[in-house]
């Protein structure tokens, strides 16, 4: 195995692919981010190779903007059987595919891609992730919610309610500081809640006020804002608009709890971070590259030893 934390670039995938194919076990499959030296998923995808006794490696690739297309064309050259793809790459990896599923469409974004022959397939892995983590984390179902995402105009709160709308949640509140994305978003997913229930979708701007107000019909809090985890952060959400009954599931992980976390926690709501969603967006694309259930405890085990 190459070391862990080495990082090799998109040239060398462009100019010298074949290489990969000569490392012990052959590295066949990657993360392309920039940068993309903290990414942890190399740590928990090599560990469910090895569980699944598969006979490759996951590397890390710093691949700039300006090479994505080439290098995402040289995967199949190469012989590597997909990708993940993170910032600032997604948007950019769904121009460069040759088809994709109905999530990466239409939250415009791709995070892992297959290789089929030359053909290099794109999926979208972050709403499903985050379906299977709120199951995991509170026992429920996230199409019998109300859901209210903040952060509704960025990456992934886009990807959380293109899955919360094309799986058909109960309801569904978009919440964005540039209230502009959220409404676009709404517009495009209106076609998903029937024209009876159009209170069923709702867009408003991050204020305390309009929050306040759809809190009172909301069973879940995704946050999928950026904000919320330095000290100096705004909170996202104040205890005041909180109450126990509410579920909070913050997509930001890190060592320290998030601001939002602790005042969950200070109400009494039940709350979880963003490791699970990361844990089950990659065992999804497993899923995807192999066709076999993902050994989840094997991953989950290289996650929480990271
Ligand atoms: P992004 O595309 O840059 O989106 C950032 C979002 O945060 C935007 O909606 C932005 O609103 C909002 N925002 C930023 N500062 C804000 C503030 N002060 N107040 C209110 N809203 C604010 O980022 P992303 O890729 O979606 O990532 C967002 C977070 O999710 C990151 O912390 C990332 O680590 C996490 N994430 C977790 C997972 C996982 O597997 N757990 C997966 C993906 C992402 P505007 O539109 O107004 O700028």
């Amino acid at each position: 195995m190459e070391d862990a934390l080495q990082v090799y670039t998109g040239a060398d995938l462009i100019r010298d692919g074949g290489k990969f194919a000569t490392f012990a076990p052959p590295a066949r499959l990657s993360v392309f981010g920039d940068p993309v030296a903290h990414s942890k998923s190399p740590g928990f995808q090599n560990a469910a190779l090895q569980a699944a006794g598969i006979d490759a490696q996951y590397i890390r690739l710093h691949v700039k903007p300006e090479e994505l297309g080439e290098a995402l064309r040289a995967l199949p050259k190469a012989g590597f059987l997909g990708t993940n793809v993170t910032i600032p790459h997604k948007g950019g990896a769904l121009a460069n595919v040759d088809e994709a599923d109905d999530y990466a469409r239409k939250s415009g974004a791709v995070n892992t891609v297959r290789v089929e022959g030359d053909r290099l397939i794109g999926f979208n892995t972050d709403g499903p992730g985050l379906a299977r983590a709120v199951q995991e984390e509170f026992d429920v179902d996230l199409r019998d919610l109300r859901v209210l995402v903040l952060g509704a105009g960025g990456g992934a709160g886009r990807a959380i309610a293109v899955h919360c709308a094309l799986t058909g949640c109960a309801r569904l509140v978009l919440a964005n500081r540039t209230f502009a994305k959220a409404q676009a978003l709404a517009d495009e997913l209106q076609s998903s809640f029937s024209a009876a229930h159009a209170d069923r979708l709702v867009a408003i701007p991050h204020e305390f006020s309009a929050l306040g107000k759809q809190l009172a019909q909301t069973d879940i809090v995704i946050n999928a804002s950026s904000a919320g985890m330095k000290p100096t952060d705004p909170p996202i959400l104040p205890t005041s608009l909180l109450n126990s009954d509410l579920l909070v599931y913050d997509a930001v992980y890190g060592a320290e709890k998030s601001r939002l976390i602790e005042n969950a926690e200070a109400v009494g709501a039940r709350s979880a971070n963003g490791l699970s969603m990361l844990l089950h967006q990659g065992a999804l694309a497993f899923e995807i590259w192999f066709n076999q259930p993902a050994p989840v405890e094997a991953m989950r085990a290289a996650l929480l030893s990271a």
